[in-house]
């Protein structure tokens, strides 16, 4: 990866610093930025006369922006790097930065999967006119070969995605992929994300049944996956930092789906749950936590609702509870559930174990909206 192909837009930070004539001001940059991060405080005291705080501690979304704690540090301004807004109020002020990197690769390495893509969903297509007829076995049968959740479809067109800093090329890619044979849509989400064709690891909600199988724009498995078990739908990977082509394969999926459903049956005679709260102010679903207490209550389990900043094996393992549910980042759960002691759960998988949701019917992707 080329990181000198990456732009900074600082203009706007350095004119509304110069403008409101701040004095200290806390810069947040993505764990994959952080190596700039120095050179990036260099340019803004340069350019005006502002003294810049690293907020050095991780941070891997917008939803974990620096909140009050720096406001009792005299921080009058938040500049917050290579995220986009969200539909939260930190309670600072806060410049987004955009970060953008210029990789611009050829589509041709994915058309060969898009086509046999296209196919899968025309094929699904077909078959979800049937649906209504369905009985449990075959909605199971049906579950277990789309992975995870399909929706009815009513197209089986190309939804093109992409992560934050490749999202400047996504209508470019369109015309190209048009010209290349293929209808595309490129989906808008709702109010958690800023830009059409956005997706984030907790939120895919431009997500439609016009949507047959997607072409993602980024590098990393990341997005995928949780576009993936979201939505059930093949899906192209074209990563502009390598120029390389590949899918999400359906294996993966079901891989990540059996070890959902291991961990969903060890908690079967689980009599007590750690409720976890997330205090990033992006994260924090309280009134989702206050329902999985009233929940395991009316089924004769006890929650305990821990309130957390950063969500950790060594800061959460030796409670004395059988398990825990997850209510602060959803990808916890889902992407480091192996290295917790006890099992982890989402809100959904939690419902299963109660017998109040469906595990036959499709997986509920744990979204923040
Ligand atoms: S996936 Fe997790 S870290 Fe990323 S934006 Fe969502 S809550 Fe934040």
């Amino acid at each position: 990866m080329d990181m000198n192909r990456h732009e900074f837009e600082l203009d706007d930070l350095i004119q509304r610093i110069k403008d409101n004539d701040n004095r200290l001001v806390a810069l947040q940059v993505p764990e994959g930025l952080k190596m700039q991060a120095l050179e990036m405080m260099d340019a803004i005291e340069e350019d005006t006369s502002a003294r810049i705080i690293l907020a050095a501690d991780p941070c891997y979304g917008a939803c974990d922006l620096v909140h009050d704690k720096m406001q009792r540090m005299g921080v009058e301004l938040v500049a917050h790097m290579g995220h986009s807004q969200m539909n939260i109020d930190s309670g600072m002020p806060t410049e987004f930065i955009n970060v953008t990197y210029d990789g611009d690769p050829a589509i041709d390495p994915v058309l060969p999967i898009l086509s046999a893509h296209r196919e899968i969903a025309q094929k699904r297509l077909s078959e979800s006119l049937n649906e209504s007829e369905m009985s449990d076995e075959e909605a199971q049968e049906r579950f277990m070969d789309a992975v995870g959740r399909v929706s009815p479809l009513k197209g089986a067109k190309l939804g093109l995605v992409g992560s934050i800093q490749h999202l400047h090329l996504i209508f470019d890619y369109k015309e190209r992929l048009e010209s290349a044979g293929f209808e595309v849509e490129v989906p808008v989400g709702g109010a958690r994300l800023s830009f059409p064709g956005q997706v984030l690891g907790c939120n895919y909600s431009g997500d439609n049944d016009d949507i047959g199988h997607y072409l993602f724009l980024g590098s990393g498995d990341f997005h995928p996956i949780g576009l993936v078990l979201h939505t059930g739908k093949p899906l192209a990977m074209l990563d502009p930092y390598t120029g390389g082509a590949e899918e999400m394969s359906f294996q993966r999926i079901e891989g990540i789906l059996r070890q959902r459903f291991g961990l969903i049956m060890s908690c079967d005679q689980a009599k007590t749950f750690g409720i976890l709260i997330g205090e990033k102010p992006g994260q924090m679903r309280r009134n989702l936590a206050l329902r999985m207490k009233r929940k395991l209550e009316k089924h004769g389990r006890k929650g305990y609702l821990l309130a957390l900043e950063h969500v950790g094996p060594e800061l959460i393992d030796f409670y004395p509870v059988d398990a825990f549910v997850n209510t602060a980042c959803p990808r916890i759960a889902i992407d480091d559930s192996v290295r917790y002691a006890k099992p982890l759960l989402t809100p959904f998988e939690l419902e299963v174990v109660l017998g109040d949701k469906k595990w036959e019917t499709g997986y509920k992707f744990d979204e923040i909206p």
